[in-house]
């Protein structure tokens, strides 16, 4: 195992976490004096050229996927609304390229599609698609950039797409997203959600992703491929690895000799969500009747005129007490076995915590203990101090159980 120095480790931290792989062991990658944007900034006189605001690059590589991004980034500086992006896209090479990724998709989806690319910029490649389909199926693009040619001839929307409210409304089979994940802040946050939303269309969905490929810029030592508006910059291996949280990436491939990076995945829900949703809604829906049964227990308790202790005035004990209103004119009596918690006061509640050695009467017709785990060592407690009790209630399957006579785990 190759060791580093001391001060080496220590630069190695970082407070961010990778947008790709949320590994937070990353190391300084390039730093150069603050820029202006180079892409976005369109300034019209020279002497606004000069005066454009210098933006931070911090960019740092992770150690575990290889994405490289600028951790100083913020969309606050970038005007996107403003401003268009305009990408150059009439070389040949370049079209060939277009060509080769539309004749994937046109293998890989079926006739009559709907297809949605996000951030379409003018169109071109989502007209072209079109083309290819002979015009058989529906085509939507997404920018919020609505100026210039966007949208013509196309199904066009000027705002961000959603893919939580929009995979349900459109119904999609396919999705394109051509040169924008390298825009996103959370690049992981967007294909997650889409692998979410999937889960809410009953066909296939397939995700067409390309981006700028940086492979070669580590052994060219290229830096000039760093500039703001590209926040992330994805390795082969960097997007391979977002574009797992998709679902099963089918096609991966390089192109425009090794300049972008593109691959086509199957969108899956992932199976794990779909049981743990079910699981967590259910929980969800007990806990509420779990309160308001419990709530009806202790009131019955109350009123009962049983005298009864909770045993316990801080932390777990504290959550039931407040959870299900034990409140200090029905349950008064609060022990805490811990004698350094005794003479305070039960947060949010108010019940003074007592030390059992103040249960003045022989005789307590129940004990509370919400903390089930401590409950072996508190009846043991009790026994040792030769007063005798009725019954130990705890909390189990969203009622309060006799601890001696019902079933439980502890
Ligand atoms: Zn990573």
């Amino acid at each position: 195992m190759n060791r580093l120095s001391g001060s080496k480790t220590a630069d190695l931290l970082t407070s961010d976490s990778c947008p790709v792989c949320k590994n937070y062991i990353s190391v300084r990658f390039f730093e150069p004096a603050p820029q202006p944007l180079a892409t976005l900034g369109w300034p019209e006189t020279a002497d606004e050229a000069k005066a454009m605001t210098r933006l931070s690059l911090d960019f740092k590589q992770c150690l575990s996927c290889n994405h490289v991004w600028n951790t100083s980034f913020s969309y606050d500086a970038i005007p996107y609304q403003i401003n268009p992006s305009r990408m150059y896209n009439d070389g040949s090479i370049w079209q060939g390229h277009m060509v080769d990724t539309r004749a994937l998709l046109l293998e890989r989806v079926k006739d009559a599609p709907t297809v949605i690319e996000v951030g379409c910029g003018e169109g071109h490649f989502l007209r072209a698609l079109a083309d290819l389909f002979n015009d058989d199926g529906r085509f939507i693009g997404f920018d919020p950039d609505g100026s210039g040619e966007s949208g013509k001839g196309l199904e066009f929307f000027a705002r961000v797409f959603d893919p939580l409210f929009d995979v349900e409304r459109f119904k999609p089979d396919l999705i394109v997203m051509r040169h924008v994940l390298e825009h996103l802040t959370r690049p992981l946050e967007f294909v997650q959600k889409l692998a979410w939303a999937s889960g809410a269309i009953e066909k296939p969905l397939w995700f067409f992703a390309e981006v700028p490929c940086i492979d070669k810029v580590f052994e060219a030592g290229r830096l000039s491929d760093f500039f703001y508006e590209h926040p992330s910059h994805f390795s082969s291996r960097s997007f391979r690895t977002l574009l797992e949280n998709v679902g099963d990436v089918v096609d991966f491939q390089t192109g425009y000799s090794g300049e972008v990076i593109y691959a086509l995945a199957r969108v899956l829900p992932q199976d794990y969500q779909a049981s743990q949703v079910t699981r967590t809604e259910s929980f969800f829906e007990r806990s509420k009747e779990s309160i308001s049964f419990i709530k009806v227990q202790l009131r019955n308790l109350a009123l009962s005129g049983k005298k009864t202790v909770i045993w316990g005035g801080t932390g777990k004990a504290a959550a039931f007490i407040n959870l299900f209103s034990a409140n200090s004119e029905d349950f008064p009596w609060v022990v805490d076995s811990d004698e350094t918690k005794v003479g305070y006061h039960v947060p949010g509640a108010g019940q003074l915590i007592r030390s059992p050695r103040e249960i003045k009467s022989d005789y307590i017709d129940v004990v509370i203990i919400p903390s089930q785990w401590r409950a072996r060592d508190i009846s043991k407690q009790i026994r040792r101090m030769q007063f005798s009790i009725g019954q130990i209630l705890i909390e189990h399957q969203g009622k309060l159980v006799d601890f001696q006579k019902e079933e439980h785990p502890y």
